[in-house]
C-alpha cells in the first residue's frame, strides 16, 4: 500500500508530501524526506518496549497497563509538588491533559522550549513579533537570511521546500529569483552556498544587529569593525536588506542563546520591524523538535503564558528562571516528575539531573532513552505521525493533522496514558484537594 502526504513527525518543517510504501504493517520505503526524516521511519522499531517498567528497589519488573497507571497515580498522590516537562515530541491532544494534570496537581509544567527558544518566545512576548507563514516565504521572498542556524544539516528541507530553491508565485525562477544571507560564528554548510556570509565574534550578534539598526536610522559608524565583521560588508548586506521586495530572517539557537539572550532577540525583532520603513520583511524562530511550537500555543492558550508554568497558587504564574524544569530542580523545589515525549538527563544540566535523579519520576516516551532507564515507572507509547494521529504546530505556527501509517495495538498513546492518569487523579480529587487546604493552614 502507498500512503501519500505523511506529514513527518522529526523537525519543525512538518514536511507534509512524503510517500510511505507499507507492507504487511512492515514500513518498506520512504520517499521525499531527508535522512533524518526517513531514519524516524525507517528505524521507528528500535529501542522500543512493549510494557510499562516498575523499578522498585533496585529490581526491574514488567507490568501492565492498568497497573502502570495506577502506579503512577499513587506516585504522585504520594507527592506534594510535582513537575510535568517535555510536550516537544508529542500530539497537542495529548498537551492539553499534561497541562489538566499539572493544575489538578498545583504543579509545575514545561517544555523544551525552556532550554532552546525560550529567550526568543520572552523576546516575542516584549517587542512582538512580525512573522509570516513558510508559504508567504516560498512565494514572495527574494532575500532568505538565515542568523545562528544551519538548515542544510538541522532542517534538511527546509530550503529546497520553503526557502531558497522552490518556485513560487513571485519568485519563479526559484534559487535564481533569490539571494541567501548566513550570519554565524563559523562557515557552515549553508553559509557555503550563501550569496553573501557574515563570520561572525562569538556572542557579538547584539553588537552586529545594533550597528545595522544604527545605520538603517541614518547613523553613521566610525569603526572599522563590529563584531569582527569590516564595516564596508555591513553596509553591503543593509543594502541587500533594504533593496528586496520581500525579506526573512530566520534564526536559531546561535542567535537565541548567545550573550544578551532575549535582548538579543528583543534587536533583532526590532531589527526586522526597522526594515519594514524600507521593504516587506518578515522573522521567523526555526524550532528543532516537530511539535515544540505547539507546546508553546497549547500552554499559551490553556495557561495564558507559552511555557514555564506555576500552578502552586491554584493559578497560572510564569517567570521563566524561577518556574522553569531546569531551576525547579535546581531548587529541589519538586518532589516527583512527569516526564513526556524528552530526554532530560541526557541534555539538563548537572544539579538539575542531580534532583531528578533523586526523586520518583514517571517516563511516557515511545522510545527507551536515558531518562526512561532511570524512570521510577517508564510508559511506552505509540509514535505520534507514524502509529497513531495528532495534530502539531509547524514552526510558522500552522496547525497540521499528522496521520498513522501502521497499527501498533499493543500500545497506547501518550494522549490515552496521560487521560488515563488524569481521569484516576479525579476520582481522588478530594485527597489532593485535602492536600492543599492542609498547606495553605499551615
Ligand atoms: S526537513 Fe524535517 S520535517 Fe522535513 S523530512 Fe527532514 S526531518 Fe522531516
Amino acid at each position: 500500500m502507498i500512503i501519500t502526504d505523511v506529514v513527518c513527525p522529526f523537525c519543525g518543517c512538518l514536511c507534509d508530501d512524503l510517500v510511505i510504501e507499507v507492507e504487511n504493517d512492515e514500513i518498506k520505503t520512504v520517499r521525499n524526506a531527508c535522512k533524518l526524516g526517513a531514519s524516524k521511519f525507517l528505524k521507528h522499531k528500535k529501542n522500543r518496549k512493549k510494557k510499562p517498567i516498575i523499578r522498585e528497589n533496585g529490581n526491574e519488573k514488567e507490568v501492565d497497563f492498568d497497573e502502570a497507571y495506577d502506579y503512577a497515580v499513587k506516585l504522585l498522590l504520594n507527592s506534594t509538588r510535582c513537575l510535568i516537562y517535555g510536550l516537544s515530541n508529542t500530539s497537542n491532544e495529548a498537551i492539553e491533559y499534561a497541562v489538566k494534570i499539572a493544575e489538578l496537581l498545583r504543579g509545575y509544567i514545561d517544555n523544551t522550549s525552556t532550554v532552546c527558544h525560550g529567550p526568543s518566545v520572552v523576546s516575542y512576548q516584549t517587542v512582538g513579533y512580525p512573522s509570516c507563514t513558510l508559504g508567504d516565504v516560498k512565494n514572495r521572498a527574494d532575500l532568505i537570511i538565515y542568523w545562528g542556524c544551519n538548515p542544510l544539516n538541522a532542517h534538511p528541507r527546509h530550503l529546497s521546500r520553503y526557502s531558497l530553491y522552490p518556485r513560487g508565485l513571485f519568485t519563479e525562477r526559484g534559487f535564481l529569483d533569490r539571494k541567501l544571507i548566513v550570519i554565524d560564528v563559523r562557515e557552515t554548510d549553508t553559509a557555503k552556498i550563501a550569496t553573501k556570509f557574515l563570520r561572525i565574534e562569538p556572542n557579538k550578534d547584539y553588537e552586529l544587529i545594533s550597528a545595522m539598526r544604527a545605520i538603517l536610522n541614518g547613523l553613521e559608524i566610525k569603526q572599522e569593525k563590529i563584531a569582527g565583521v569590516r564595516i564596508e560588508e555591513i553596509y553591503e548586506v543593509i543594502d541587500m536588506m533594504k533593496s528586496c521586495k520581500f525579506g526573512i530572517l530566520f534564526f536559531g539557537m546561535g542567535l537565541t542563546q548567545t550573550y544578551g539572550r532575549d535582548r538579543t532577540i528583543d534587536n533583532a525583532i526590532s531589527l526586522v520591524i526597522d526594515l519594514n520603513k524600507y521593504t516587506k520583511f518578515s522573522i521567523m524562530m526555526m524550532r528543532g523538535h516537530y511539535n515544540v511550537t505547539g507546546a508553546n500555543q497549547v500552554l499559551a492558550w490553556l495557561t495564558g503564558f507559552p511555557y514555564a508554568v506555576d500552578f502552586s497558587r491554584g493559578y497560572p504564574r510564569y517567570n521563566p528562571g524561577e518556574t522553569s524544569a531546569v531551576d525547579v530542580l535546581a531548587r529541589r523545589e519538586v518532589d516527583s516528575a512527569i516526564i513526556v515525549a524528552a530526554d532530560p538527563i541526557s541534555n539538563f544540566p548537572r544539579e538539575s539531573i542531580k534532583h531528578l535523579l533523586s526523586i520518583p519520576y514517571i517516563n511516557i516516551d515511545p522510545f527507551y532513552n536515558l531518562s526512561a532507564r532511570y524512570a521510577k515507572i517508564y510508559i511506552p507509547t505509540k509514535i505520534v505521525g507514524i502509529e497513531v494521529e495528532g495534530t502539531a504546530y509547524r514552526m510558522d505556527n500552522i496547525p497540521i493533522r499528522l496521520r498513522k501509517v501502521i497499527e501498533n495495538n499493543e500500545l497506547p498513546s501518550d494522549e490515552e496514558v496521560l487521560k488515563n492518569i488524569y481521569e484516576r487523579l479525579i476520582e481522588n480529587e478530594d485527597i489532593i484537594e485535602k492536600r492543599y487546604c492542609v498547606r495553605s493552614a499551615e
